[in-house]
């Protein structure tokens, strides 16, 4: 039996990631495969969606519209700070992006535009409103092993190591 891309199952992919001008916006290229625990939202919906029960050396393209990527654009994830608010040594310019401290983790942000003491931060995901095509060759499937089920993500090569 050949194994498939299926949930609890951890697949290795080699991807390029485009915009609908052709813009590469990421790939592995040049690198070691992508490794994702299939089924527990280590990528992106579309992505997964798009992926079951694709065997190895199986090729896949696929277009992601918003919804089925980074989500849409929210004009209330724009916020305006003062900029005493950012400390001193830090460089506010237009494109720079930070992480604010939260109790959830890091969020990260990009500043948009600085207006005398005003700045305008960004948390929307650099991503969102985006639409996004996927070209997908599959590597190699295997089962998960229980501790990598047990926390959600992949260990070893192209995973995590602790
Ligand atoms: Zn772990």
């Amino acid at each position: 039996m050949t194994a498939v891309i299926e949930k609890d199952m951890v697949a290795a992919v080699h991807y390029t990631g485009t915009f609908p001008d052709g813009e590469v916006f990421d790939s592995s290229e040049g690198r070691q495969p992508l490794h994702y625990l299939v089924g527990h939202n280590q990528m992106i919906p579309g992505f997964e969606e798009e992926m079951m029960g694709a065997a190895v050396g199986e090729k896949r393209e696929f277009t992601l519209t918003p919804d089925r990527a980074y989500g849409e654009r929210d004009d209330g994830a724009i916020q305006q700070v003062p900029r005493d608010q950012f400390p001193p040594e830090m460089p506010i310019e237009i494109g720079v992006m930070m992480a604010a401290q939260t109790d959830q983790g890091p969020l990260p942000f990009t500043i948009t535009a600085v207006e005398d003491d005003i700045v305008t931060v960004d948390f929307n995901h650099q991503m969102a409103g985006k639409t996004l095509r996927f070209s997908v060759e599959v590597v190699d499937v295997r089962a998960a092993e229980a501790e990598e089920l047990s926390h959600g993500h992949v260990h070893g090569p192209g995973g995590h190591h602790h």
